[in-house]
């Protein structure tokens, strides 16, 4: 494997959801965009770069916007915090925080997980051949 090759994907890529290969001769491996592995039962050589990129891009967009949003919560329950902190009613503040952090537990949370796993097992499956 080359290591310049891999300097040309962008970082955002090789750090998105793994690819599990299963070679023809049913091992298995869970690889990074970008990775080849030889099985080690049958020898065959797979390169997952053998995956159009535009389409595993999209997928790993998928995986960043669901990924935003709990930072997104967090960073408006913060601004929350400093604003209530700044007008003198932190207790107040904590409150509202307490009580969206509740909420988001209790009902956000597992709806989002399980859209987000949706949206994940609707992955793409790519048939690629062996080097
Ligand atoms: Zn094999």
């Amino acid at each position: 494997m080359s290591n310049e090759a891999d300097l040309e994907l962008p970082r955002s890529i090789r750090r998105g959801p793994k690819i599990t290969i299963a070679c023809e001769c049913g091992e298995k491996r869970y690889l990074s965009y970008g990775e080849r592995w030889a099985c080690e039962k049958c020898g065959r050589t797979w390169n997952t770069r053998r995956i159009p990129l535009e389409e595993y891009a999209e997928l790993r967009r998928t995986q960043l916007r669901y990924r935003r949003v709990p930072v997104v919560i967090a960073a408006v329950s913060l601004v929350c915090v400093v604003a209530f902190i700044v007008i003198g009613k932190a207790l107040g503040g904590l409150l509202i925080v307490a009580f969206a952090a509740t909420s988001w537990s209790m009902f956000g949370h597992p709806f989002y997980k399980r859209r987000y796993r949706e949206q994940l097992a609707k992955v793409p499956t790519w048939k690629i051949e062996p080097e």
